[in-house]
C-alpha cells in the first residue's frame, strides 16, 4: 500500500457584506470571508492538503483567483474538482483532520454538517473526516476579529 500524506493552510479576511461560508454550511454572521470564490477557508485547506498529498501545488495553480469562471465559486464543487484528481492520481482519500481557527462566531453546532458536506465531496464515510475549532485567545489577526485561518493534514492511499 502506497500512503502519502499532505498539509494545508490558508487565511481570509472577515468583512463586511459577504456571507460566512465555512465547510459548505452557510453560517449566521455580521461578516464573512472575503475572496474571488466563496472564500470557504476550510475547505481551501483541505483541498491544499489533498493536492499536497499527490504532489500536485495547491488551488491557486489549479483553480486561479484572475480566473473569472472561479468568481463566487462554490469552494465544495472545487473540492469535489480536487477529489476527482486525487482519483486521476491513483489514490483515495484516507482521512483529513483539519482546525478553523476564529475568535467568532462560535463553530461547535455547525461542524457535523460539515463534516457530512466534506465527507461527501470526499467519497468516504464521516469519520474520516475530523473537522475541529479553536481561537487563539484573542492573540493576532484571527484573535482580533480581523480574519479566519485554518490547517488541514489529509491522508491519501492507493490499495
Ligand atoms: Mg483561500
Amino acid at each position: 500500500m502506497d500512503i502519502r500524506i499532505g498539509h494545508g493552510y490558508d487565511v481570509h479576511r472577515l468583512c463586511e457584506g459577504r456571507a460566512l461560508i465555512l465547510g459548505g454550511v452557510q453560517i449566521p454572521y455580521a461578516l464573512g470571508l472575503l475572496g474571488h470564490s466563496d472564500a470557504d477557508v476550510l475547505l481551501h485547506a483541505i483541498s491544499d492538503s489533498l493536492l499536497g498529498a499527490c504532489g500536485l501545488g495547491d488551488i491557486g495553480q489549479h483553480f486561479p483567483d484572475s480566473d473569472p469562471a472561479y468568481k463566487g465559486a462554490d469552494s465544495l464543487v472545487l473540492l469535489r474538482q480536487v477529489v476527482a484528481l486525487v482519483q486521476k492520481s491513483g489514490y483515495r482519500v484516507g482521512n483529513v483532520d483539519a482546525t478553523v481557527i476564529a475568535q467568532k462566531p462560535k463553530l461547535m453546532e455547525y461542524l457535523p454538517q460539515m463534516q457530512k458536506n466534506i465527507a461527501g465531496a470526499c467519497l468516504v464515510d464521516p469519520q474520516r473526516i475530523n473537522i475541529k475549532a479553536t481561537t487563539e485567545e484573542k492573540l493576532g489577526f484571527t484573535g482580533s476579529g480581523e480574519g479566519i485561518a485554518a490547517h488541514s493534514v489529509a491522508l491519501i492511499f492507493s490499495a
